[in-house]
């Protein structure tokens, strides 16, 4: 059965805006059978004001209003797809309080959800790893001091949030795990570090095998300019089959037409 584990709604504030319902119906018309939301929680302010983002990211949806919306799509339309309701979960390092706190708070209405690192240590702060260039050069690599160091930096990250204790409704898919190499065509056009820190994701797999988690195999970096490769790459995917790591097809749809995106590219990906 197609299913998509990854996907964006009308709340998102970086999203398209279109309405959640228009995603639903795509994603009929492209035969998925199941199909998670999977929404970011709000950020607490604590952990913004230790970002250079703060401005940027200040907005916060309404997250009651988001549950209360998408179970009645889920209901409407029951008998043509299995709508799965849950969040995209940021791993905030040194917040682990908060998480918890709002994990426990919405885990019980949360039927498929998803671990991301997208903050890591960087130059003043928190910093992004997917915002833009300018801002990974300033805020990674000049931190880093090289696109390989970045690649570490960032899955010591995951590492960590494998790691860590969010209580039990920690999420038990990994989002995006090499989003870290969003811009590698700029930081590394002639693909020398294709396989960057390629032991660390090693380690990670051999985790998150022993431990239960799975991938979202996510197709967005395929239609970044930048990147052109999918969050995880052929040799991850690889890895991941050999270890017998599950892994969902995530189009991470922030606008309707996004729905269903490289599904192809994604099967035979995985068929190798
Ligand atoms: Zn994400
Ligand atoms: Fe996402």
């Amino acid at each position: 059965m197609k299913r998509d584990g990854h996907t964006h709604t009308h709340y998102c504030l970086h999203g398209s805006g279109e309405e959640t319902e228009a995603f639903i119906i795509k994603a009929i018309q492209e035969g998925f059978g199941m199909y998670s939301l999977t929404e970011h929680l709000p950020l607490p302010k604590k952990f913004l004001a230790a970002t250079p983002y703060s401005q940027e990211f200040e907005e916060s949806i309404d997250f009651d209003s988001y549950i209360r919306d998408m179970q009645k799509l889920k209901k409407k339309y029951k008998d043509r797809i299995k709508i799965l309701i849950g969040a995209e979960v940021d791993y905030l390092p040194e917040v682990q309080e908060y998480t918890r706190m709002i994990l426990n708070e919405y885990g019980p209405y949360f039927e498929d959800s998803i671990l991301s690192v997208h903050f890591i240590k960087g130059t003043k702060g928190w910093r992004c790893v997917d915002y833009n260039i300018q801002d990974y050069q300033e805020g990674l690599m000049e931190y880093y001091t090289t696109y390989e160091q970045v690649h570490r930096g960032y899955y010591r990250t995951v590492k960590e949030a494998l790691q860590a204790d969010l209580g039990k409704y920690k999420p038990k898919r990994i989002g995006h795990l090499t989003i870290c190499r969003k811009f590698q065509l700029h930081f590394d056009p002639q693909g020398l570090q294709r396989q960057a820190a390629g032991d660390q994701v090693l380690d990670l797999l051999v985790y998150m095998r022993e431990h239960g988690y799975s991938l979202d195999m996510n197709v967005a970096g395929l239609f970044k300019e930048e990147c052109l490769e999918t969050y995880v790459p052929q040799w991850v995917v690889q890895t991941a089959k050999k270890l017998e790591i599950p892994m969902v097809y995530g189009s991470d749809a922030h606008a309707v037409q996004e729905v269903g995106r490289a599904y192809d590219v994604y099967e035979k990906m995985i068929s190798i």
